[in-house]
């Protein structure tokens, strides 16, 4: 499934954390690119920071008008409107992990009703407002049942060895040098 992130509405300095946090959370959880405005450029660096750290060909592109880009993806995508309005996920989930190309669109200020009107699929994850970050999560991980947290990135210059206590890290070259594990 190939998933694309559509952010609108980021408002200047007060959202740029939460964009950020939406934007390592779409890599982190399997999507290939984020769509938003270049409300804040530093974004594109921080990224490209952990896409090098930690590999991955995550990619953010600058728009400038995000209803053109809605136009042109609903050609080939399915378009996901997370809203605590819409349908229960729930309730969506099956039909969601049946579609083959994704755009989600995450909203910040108050988002424009001609967006709930172009969306395929209006989905709350609950019907309680909450977070843009929260609900892309749960929506990401609903859609690909937890297959994304096995990814592993040929492109990474260091790797996580998971462990019970404290913290094991390897660079990339300690890592092909290494013995195969037995047993
Ligand atoms: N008040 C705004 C509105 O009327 O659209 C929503 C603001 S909310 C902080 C920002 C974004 O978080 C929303 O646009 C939506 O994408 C997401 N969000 C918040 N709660 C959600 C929920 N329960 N289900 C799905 N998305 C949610």
């Amino acid at each position: 499934m190939k998933i694309d992130i559509l952010r609108i509405g980021q408002r200047l300095v007060r959202d740029d954390r939460v964009t950020t946090h939406v934007a390592l959370v779409a890599r982190a959880f399997g999507a290939s690119k984020i769509f938003m405005n270049e409300v804040n450029p530093e974004i594109k660096d921080t990224l490209n920071r952990v896409n090098k750290s930690w590999g991955s060909n995550f990619q953010i592109e600058f728009i400038e008008d995000w209803r053109s880009l809605l136009k042109s993806k609903r050609k080939d995508f399915k378009i996901v409107h997370l809203t605590m309005y819409g349908e229960n996920i729930n309730d969506a989930e099956d039909k969601l992990r049946k579609e083959d190309k994704i755009l989600i669109v995450v909203g910040a200020e108050k988002v424009p009703r001609d967006v709930y009107d172009r969306a395929d699929y209006n989905i709350a994850i609950g019907n309680q407002p909450h977070s843009e970050i929260s609900a892309l999560a749960v929506l990401l991980d609903r859609m690909q049942n937890g297959k994304q947290f096995n990814a592993k990135y040929d492109n990474a210059r260091l790797q996580i060895i998971p462990t019970k206590k404290g913290k094991q890290v390897i660079e990339k070259n300690d890592w092909l040098n290494r013995e195969p594990d037995v047993g």
